[in-house]
């Protein structure tokens, strides 16, 4: 799950870059970098939140009108600093790229590339996948007289040899921004402009348009399965469909990586998290469950929890208090760094809870730890039952595209029957949000489901999951 931002203006982006990783915080905290282009590149890159990374003594050597910016969250790839994005390479022209994602065919790639064109990659990063793949299919074209066609070519034939999910964003030194999908368009990238009062404009890509309200630029779409757009330097904006495949549409960006004021595919996020919840109301009622209240875990499962209450005719209320200087506990490294995020993040309010019959709402269930502590605090706040309301529905299987949910044997629901999870958890009830539920909320969309019924739009990925399972046993 990553951030990703791209600027081509007429004066130096790197306030904006900078503004627009800060909105995207939320998609990822181990390392953010941004890279700048003016004569060379200017990059600046290193562990920790944009807010301590970028300081007013880093600005004036990151001059240029032209930029990228990267928010980590490590799937793939150890989270040190020289895993950290943006990428360069000095040829052809001078690349720069950042990417959200994950490749799935990591090993004959860096294969292809050493025998090929006898490069081989200094990262375990998979970006550097991408961006030699792509620098390599620029140096067949005539450089001297690159086209629009030729780099629109370039991308389609990376595209036909880098498999998984993947959004790019890359700087062609003195020629332009590109922004580029993967065949089955699974991470979200979006346009967006914004025109001074000279009539000149900027354009931005970005992960989520969250950084355009924060910027005041106005979103113009978002790019679909397989498509590039290129910005030339006259700021002349090109598309096309270089690479296409089924579309799949990660639908977890929804239900919890978005932040709630984006606008995916031309959907509220918070607004699609109502329907979730309103949708669960059929489930709860089915169950014969009559709580007396509907609380959320903050935040993610606030909206869910709202739809819920709303459907059911009961009141909702705030069950819990969250520290917000806190990280997110899902995408902490570590079990126990997690379970440490979720003692110091959220605290029952026992006045609201002691009682009643409260049905608690999160967005999703991953391995089920963090379910367990929160029955736990809302029981020893004096709950009288506690029914665990799963705006998703069960995770039965892996993620290889970019999301820290890549083994079964971290999922509960992979693990477990419905019974025993909630057993696990404590739960007087478990409800969970059915597949077919959701993806009749999204019928006009066709989304990317696999984490819930293991049919997996790239080719390849299941050989990928028996590959990381081999590699976490070894590593126990
Ligand atoms: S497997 Fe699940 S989390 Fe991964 S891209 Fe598909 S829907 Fe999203």
């Amino acid at each position: 799950m990553c951030g990703l931002v791209g600027f081509t203006g007429h004066t130096d982006v790197v306030y904006d870059l900078i503004l627009g990783l800060t909105a995207l915080q939320h998609r990822g905290q181990d390392a953010a970098g941004i890279i700048t282009f003016k004569e060379h590149f200017r990059t600046r890159k290193a562990l920790g939140l944009v807010s301590d990374i970028f300081q007013e003594r880093h600005l004036p050597r990151l001059v240029g009108n032209i930029g990228i910016g990267h928010v980590r969250y490590t799937t793939q790839g150890s989270n040190n600093v020289e895993n950290a994005q943006p990428f360069s390479a000095n040829y052809p022209f001078g690349l720069a790229m950042v990417h959200n994602g994950n490749v799935t065919n990591f090993v004959e790639l860096r294969q292809r590339l050493y025998e090929q064109y006898h490069i081989l990659p200094e990262t375990s990063n998979d970006l550097e996948l991408i961006l030699y793949t792509l620098a390599s299919e620029l140096t067949q074209k005539d450089l001297k007289n690159l086209s629009t066609d030729h780099i629109f070519e370039a991308v389609a034939a990376t595209q036909a040899q880098v498999k998984g999910a993947y959004a790019v964003i890359c700087i062609i030194a003195n020629y332009g921004l590109l922004a580029f999908m993967d065949p089955h368009g699974i991470r979200p990238l979006v346009l967006g402009k914004q025109t001074d009062a000279n009539g000149k404009t900027t354009y931005a890509f970005a992960s989520e348009t969250t950084c355009f309200d924060y910027l005041e630029y106005e979103t113009l779409y978002d790019l679909g399965p397989g498509e590039a757009v290129f910005i030339d330097r006259d700021f002349q904006v090109h598309r096309r469909n270089c690479h296409v495949k089924q579309p799949a549409f990660c639908v977890f960006e929804t239900i919890y990586f978005a932040r709630e004021d984006a606008i995916m595919h031309r959907r509220l996020v918070a607004a699609e998290r109502v329907r979730m919840g309103r949708m669960l109301a059929k489930k709860v009622r089915e169950a014969n469950l009559q709580p007396d209240i509907v609380i959320d875990v903050p935040s993610s499962g606030y909206f869910a929890a709202s739809g819920l209450a709303e459907a059911l005719g009961i009141p909702y209320r705030r069950g819990f208090v969250k520290n917000n200087h806190v990280g997110r506990s899902f995408i902490s490294p570590t079990q126990k760094q997690r379970d440490d995020v979720v003692k110091k993040k959220l605290n029952p309010i026992r006045a609201i809870v002691a009682g009643k019959k409260v049905a608690v709402v999160d967005d999703s269930i991953v391995r089920g730890t963090t379910s367990k502590r929160i029955v736990r605090l809302l029981k020893n706040a004096g709950a009288a039952a506690v029914y665990f309301i799963s705006a998703a529905p069960p995770i039965t299987n892996p993620c290889v595209y970019g999301i820290d949910m890549a083994v079964s044997t971290e999922l509960i629901a992979a693990q477990r029957s419905h019974e025993e999870i909630a057993a696990y958890i404590g739960a007087d009830a478990l409800i969970y949000q059915s597949l077919a539920d959701l993806q009749a909320l999204y019928a006009d969309l066709p989304g990317c489901y696999a984490c819930f019924s293991g049919k997996y739009p790239v080719d390849g990925s299941n050989e990928l999951i028996d590959v990381v399972a081999a590699e976490r046993l070894e590593q126990r």
